[in-house]
């Protein structure tokens, strides 16, 4: 921390800028990248140290290099009766992760709901403790998020206004039992009640955790390549898709969401939303328990990491993808909405809907990965110019993304615009005021310092 310090301080003496990384794995989103030329990368990845798990409290301290595996098997080795939640990529950073306010699939799946207090080297070299941490001596900073007087922790997600070297998460108490659930759709319509059925049921927390609504190709990239049912050019025909999900035993859509706790409370709520959801005329059900056959997202909803999601870029040869992100409400007209807006537009340009909606407080994150053979210099242009105008029509009708690839940073931020551009404009006043030499991030999030402001738009 002391040398992360230094390094601000010397790079400030000569004006280079800084892109702090953790583990460097943010892949659909642009990995590791900077946004500018001549910025030297900030890899944390060798402060790896996992400083404190409470299992009185439980929390997690850690340093930026710590991944959700390297903490995953700290809390076996040590037998704490503790439960992570983790993105699909075990490898990332459990604090890289949580600045971009990534999503896991247990009940604590809002990664930046669940952080509790950081330390931070600010752009010119100080640094800062965030909640109680600020209170030379408190024991609570992994305890009360909020401190006295301006709660800062959102500041430094999502932003170029720090570099966090400790961060707290909370964990979860490793449950009695745990019921990973699967409900098969037949219907491309039934998108509409399946989101209907889940709102009141999400939100009064009877399904605990990240539900997510898979689509049919999503589905079927964890069991299969495209080419088994479709060798041609451009969008799956529709023929083909019904061939494949009839083939593989598959729903048009696809729910998982997980129960936790007692036996009888976990039966009681199972029983409950097989009935709920048994509304919706052909759905399938089915359930498993740790030491069943788990698939890849059993086990996520159970905090295991893996890397198992990765198997699904094989959907396409030389795939590489890049996530469209809009938020949607938790409503089912919206959902459907948002499904016909993306397929539609994504079929036009040649690319399956690949897609799935991740339930979370009162929205869901509705996630398309745009998948494209990166040797494939038609494709790439096509998907580039499709990554656009998603953006840009997802705004008109009033949609924007929770999160985006480095190379659409600017014309994301651009839709958040109310009032001519005043939050982007705070922003960067912010930006200007801390970091007068532009020395952390140019450009992250669309935040440019007055300095490298020609840079807009560029990348
Ligand atoms: P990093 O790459 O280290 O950090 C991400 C960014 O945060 C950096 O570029 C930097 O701008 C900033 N940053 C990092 N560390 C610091 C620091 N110390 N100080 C200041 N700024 C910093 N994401 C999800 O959230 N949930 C998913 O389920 C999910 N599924 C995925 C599935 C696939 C197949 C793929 C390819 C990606 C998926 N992702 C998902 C996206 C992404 O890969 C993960 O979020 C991953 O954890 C991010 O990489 P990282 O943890 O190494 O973060």
């Amino acid at each position: 921390m002391e040398q992360v310090q230094a390094i601000v301080r010397i790079a400030n003496q000569h004006g280079v800028p800084l892109w702090p990384i953790s583990t460097g794995r943010n892949l659909a989103y642009g990995g590791a990248a900077p946004r500018m030329d001549g910025t030297v990368m900030l890899d944390l990845k060798r402060m790896n140290r996992i400083i404190e798990v409470n299992d009185k409290y439980c929390y997690a301290l850690v340093e930026p290099g710590v991944t959700y595996f390297d903490l995953y098997q700290h809390i076996q080795d040590n037998d704490l009766p503790l439960w992570l939640s983790v993105p699909a990529p075990g490898w990332g950073s459990v604090l890289g992760n949580t600045l971009e306010r990534g999503v896991g699939y247990t009940p604590y799946g809002d990664h930046f709901g669940m952080q509790c207090g950081m330390e931070i080297v600010l752009p010119t070299g100080e640094l800062m403790r965030t909640g109680m941490g600020a209170m030379p001596g408190s024991e609570s900073w992994q305890l009360f998020k909020y401190g006295f007087g301006p709660s800062f922790d959102g500041m430094f997600t999502q932003s170029n206004y720090g570099i966090v070297t400790k961060l707290g998460t909370w964990l979860m108490p490793a449950p009695e039992d745990f019921l990973s659930c699967s409900v098969y759709f037949e219907n491309e319509e039934d998108l509409e009640q399946i989101v209907e059925v889940m709102r009141p049921l999400k939100i009064a927390l009877a399904i605990p955790n990240a539900a997510t609504i898979y689509s049919a190709v999503v589905k079927a990239a964890s069991m299969a390549v495209r080419a088994d049912f479709f060798q041609g050019e451009g969008a799956m025909p529709r023929d083909a898709l019904r061939r494949m999900i009839s083939e593989l035993g598959i729903g048009f859509w696809n729910l998982s969401f997980a129960l936790y706790g007692p036996t009888a409370v976990v039966e009681g709520q199972w029983a409950m939303l097989q009935q709920a959801f048994g509304q919706i005329a052909g759905a399938r059900f089915e359930a498993k328990r740790l030491g069943d056959d788990l698939h890849y997202r059993d086990l996520l909803q159970a905090g295991i990491p893996n890397m198992g999601e990765f198997n699904t870029l094989n959907w396409i040869p030389n795939s590489v993808h890049m996530d469209f992100s809009p938020i949607s409400a938790l409503d089912g007209a919206q959902a459907v909405k948002q499904y016909q807006m993306i397929s539609e537009r994504a079929n036009r340009s040649g690319f399956d809907y690949f897609g799935a909606f991740i339930a979370g407080w009162r929205e869901m994150h509705h996630i398309f990965a745009l998948g494209f053979n990166k040797y494939n210099e038609d494709e790439k242009s096509r998907a580039r110019a499709l990554f656009e105008d998603l953006i840009s029509s997802a705004a008109a009708e009033g949609y924007g993304e929770y999160r985006t690839h480095l190379a659409f940073m600017d014309q994301v931020a651009a839709t958040y615009n109310f009032n001519d551009n005043a939050s982007l404009q705070f922003s960067e006043k912010i930006k200007n005021a801390i970091d007068p030499n532009g020395i952390i991030a140019p450009g992250k999030q669309g935040i440019w310092p007055a300095r490298f402001a020609s840079r807009r738009g560029t990348l």
